[in-house]
């Protein structure tokens, strides 16, 4: 493969250019012969989406399940935004689980499908599970290659969706079963992400969960809590902070209010230590999760490490397996977070992607 030499200020944290070379085997700041040199002054290490469905795509207002060729439509998508990892937060497994190592893709860190019992999720998207078997199944993904289980935590029943925009959100399974699964998985050596909207939160995180997904209605005392037990945070800002101009008056007001609430703290997660994690969802990108992250009142370098550091370090592992990587921009995101729209190269596991 080809060796590249990247001479820029290394972000987050850096301010002085510097010279580093980027091999099979990883980075080094040895010369390395004949390396081709990336155009760009300012580089990240590739991105990391958090939480993307590479199985599902919004058709028309209403999700479904792509195939394999779509789930690699997604995948070079993500690789031109510079992303080199993806955690799948939930989908089709048979898709999901089959996608191969690719140079030049983002390597996918699987969860399996989406634990919510019947009428509980999206329904073209989802493959439901009742209670007594929510073990079993979790299970069976992380015995196919799954490193995470994705629970659905609450969710607005078909039934009340039927009735028109804006139901509430109801529990799906009782904390006992919840707690089973979250042992269960912790035994298999998975880990466990809750989709949560509710102040049902904090019980889910006294349970140990290990990352809460969108977490509209978290409060100080429960991210205090994810702090000390190291409980990750994504927001999914550009899922949860959309709205169409011309949206009901009601869904303006939720994203006013979540907008407020957020610019608190969203902040205050990362000061007390939280791993705030950028995930893009079905709607969004993480240039524009970032971008949002500092509308929020996040720091440019805090929005940076939450597409980078932050949740590499959270990842562990399934970080680790991923292929080495870069992104470079012609300026300095910290500067202005709408820079990363704009990449001037993307490797991803040895390849140039743009
Ligand atoms: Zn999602």
């Amino acid at each position: 493969m080809t060796d590249w030499l990247v001479d820029a200020v290394m972000l987050p944290d850096g301010t002085e250019p510097g010279s580093r070379w980027l091999t099979s085997s990883g980075w080094t700041e040895q010369r390395v012969p004949d390396a081709v040199a990336l155009p760009g002054r300012f580089a990240l290490p590739g991105l990391v989406d958090a939480h993307s469905h590479v199985s599902f795509s919004d058709g028309d207002g209403a999700l479904v399940f792509v195939d394999r060729s779509g789930a690699e439509a997604h995948r070079e998508r993500y690789a031109r935004d510079g992303v080199a990892i993806v955690r799948d937060a939930g989908g089709a497994p048979d898709v999901v689980l089959s996608l191969p190592r690719t140079a030049g893709r983002p390597f996918v860190v699987a969860a399996g499908r989406h634990l919510a019992p019947p009428g509980m999720y999206f329904e073209g998207v989802h493959l439901p599970v009742e209670a007594d078997d929510v073990v079993e199944v979790a299970l069976g993904d992380l015995a196919a290659g799954a490193t995470w289980a994705k629970l659905v935590a609450d969710f607005p029943s078909a039934a009340a969706r039927a009735l028109g925009p804006g139901a509430a959100p109801e529990q799906t399974y009782d904390l006992d079963v919840v707690r089973r699964l979250i042992d269960a998985v912790h035994g298999a050596g998975g880990r466990v992400a809750a989709h949560v909207t509710t102040p049902l939160a904090s019980a889910l995180v006294s349970l140990g969960i290990d990352s809460i997904e969108h977490g509209t209605a978290l409060d100080e005392a429960t991210v205090d809590e994810m702090a000390a037990r190291g409980t990750a945070w994504t927001p999914t800002l550009c899922a949860v902070l959309s709205a169409a101009p011309d949206a009901p008056p009601e869904r303006l007001r939720v994203v006013a209010d979540r907008r407020e609430r957020f610019t608190h703290l969203l902040p205050y997660a990362i000061a007390r230590g939280v791993p705030v994690l950028t995930g893009s969802d079905v709607v969004g990108t993480i240039p524009r999760e970032i971008a949002l992250l500092v509308e929020c009142g996040v720091a440019p370098g805090d929005a940076l490490r939450a597409a980078t550091a932050s949740a590499m370090r959270f990842l562990g592992a399934d970080a680790e397996v991923a292929p080495a990587s870069v992104v470079t921009y012609e300026a300095d995101p910290r500067d202005d977070p709408e820079v990363v729209r704009q990449p001037a190269a993307v490797v991803i596991g040895g390849v140039l992607v743009r």
